[in-house]
């Protein structure tokens, strides 16, 4: 490919002129691995980007899209409907947890983030309770890049750029760093009480202004916070202490990543409303969606003042390619069994990427479920250097990593074989053992 056949792509959170200066390009997925162009294998450690959870190239979703094409393209969802938006909806919600059975559909997790939030204060105005109206989310959080989702995250960048418009929400503070909480498997012991900032929170604006928190139950995106013992417990005994919704957003641990359908089920705390997208299609269709408490739902059909319930959706919500891959994507994970898979593996995971904690630079790691923090210390005077060279270098050994700041984080398809595990390790240890 020619240099200048790279110009016009204005690339999505990477840094435009450094990639286009050594492209680094992926030609064909299969299983485990991406292949590059010039034939090269590299074992997936990420999935993608945190969303194909059935690994690559999966067969009978590949078919249900072709088939899917070939039968209707596409159908408007506006005041019609087709069948199969109808059976990917119903099988989705027999997955959620109980009670959670109203699925919205959207085309990625920043549209889910954005939904959710919309539902709430209409939610609220519906049951007339029109002046709750405030979100809180919460510090390190990320739910994508719409308004909405960048106004709950709690990405400084976000602030500074784009803050103009980011009112009328509050931050918890983030449940990580706590020195006592190093090197913690699976859940930290420390920080439960980190949620009574909430408390804090509505003593000052009072709850009756106060509609939804949203957070992830990990998260993800900024460095794999575990939330210590606890926590989401005490989340939602405030919420509902004080008429607040509780959101969580699954975008990255739905969809077995933390070894059960979401993490709602795995913590037993069952919000009012999830997010998702990612695993929902194995990232094969572009897809999210909102579950919405069967109250939520029947609230905003009692009380709506005008014909269309909740003003809001999008041309290609509930599109025809998503609903066939989304649905043969459902079948892959509970005929193969892939989320009690990932749950099974999580102590061989656990004892791999904790095996790292000698190894050059590291100075903490975290884990739960199919997902592992790995955190260096930065490079004096150039944060976030160390784990970009690093990314760089584990490529071209063959390793897709994922790094956020100076955190490797990873979190491998859930058909990953524990042989493929120690590769992970073994490069990530001779990655970091040369990267200065
Ligand atoms: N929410 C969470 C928790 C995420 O991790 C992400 C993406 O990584 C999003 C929302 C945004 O999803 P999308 O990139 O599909 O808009």
């Amino acid at each position: 490919m020619a240099a200048n056949d790279l110009d016009a792509y204005w690339m999505p959170f990477t840094p435009n002129r450094r990639f286009k200066a050594n492209p680094r390009l992926l030609g064909g997925a299969k299983g485990m691995h991406y292949t590059t162009p010039d034939g090269r294998q590299i074992l997936d450690a990420t999935s993608g980007l945190w969303c194909v959870n059935a690994g690559h190239g999966r067969e009978p979703i590949t078919e249900a899209i072709r088939r899917q094409a070939g039968e209707m393209d596409y159908a408007p969802s506006f005041n019609l409907g087709h069948p199969l938006a109808f059976t990917f909806a119903s099988r989705l919600a027999q997955m959620t947890p109980k009670g959670l059975d109203r699925i919205f559909f959207t085309n990625s997790g920043s549209e889910a983030v954005d939904t959710a939030l919309k539902i709430a204060l209409a939610y609220h105005r519906g049951r007339g309770k029109g002046t709750k109206t405030r979100l809180i989310g919460r510090e390190r959080g990320y739910h994508g890049v719409g308004f909405g989702g960048i106004s709950v995250g709690g990405i400084p960048k976000n602030r500074m750029y784009f803050g103009s418009l980011l009112t009328g929400v509050d931050h918890l503070p983030h449940t990580h760093g706590l020195p006592e909480n190093l090197f913690s498997q699976g859940l930290p012991r420390h920080g439960a009480h980190l949620a009574d900032d909430l408390e804090r929170i509505v003593a000052l604006h009072d709850a009756s202004n106060i509609a939804a928190v949203i957070v992830e139950p990990v998260a993800c995106s900024t460095g794999v916070l575990v939330p210590p013992e606890g926590y989401l417990q005490k989340l939602r005994a405030i919420c509902d202490r004080h008429d607040i919704l509780l959101i969580f957003d699954e975008v990255i641990t739905g969809f077995g990543r933390v070894g059960a359908p979401f993490a709602a089920d795995r913590f037993g705390v069952t919000p009012d409303m999830i997010c998702m997208a990612k695993g929902l299609t194995n990232a094969a269709v572009p897809a999210g969606a909102v579950a919405a408490s069967t109250a939520i739902y029947d609230t905003m059909l009692d009380g709506a003042d005008a014909p269309i319930e909740l003003f809001h959706g999008y041309t290609y919500s509930g599109h025809p390619l998503a609903c066939a891959a989304g649905l043969a994507t459902l079948e892959i994970y509970q005929g193969e069994g892939l989320f009690e898979r990932a749950l099974a593996l999580e102590p061989y995971w656990r004892a791999a990427v904790h095996s790292l904690a000698d190894a050059r630079h590291v100075v903490d790691i975290r884990d739960f479920g199919l997902i592992a923090g790995v955190e260096l210390s930065p490079r004096a005077g150039a944060p976030t250097a160390r784990a970009m060279e690093a990314f760089e270098a584990a490529f071209d050994q063959g390793l897709l990593i994922r790094v956020t700041g100076d955190i490797i984080a990873l979190s491998p398809p859930l058909i990953v074989s524990e042989s493929q595990i120690d590769q992970i390790v073994e490069t990530i240890r001779k990655v970091l053992a040369a990267v200065e």
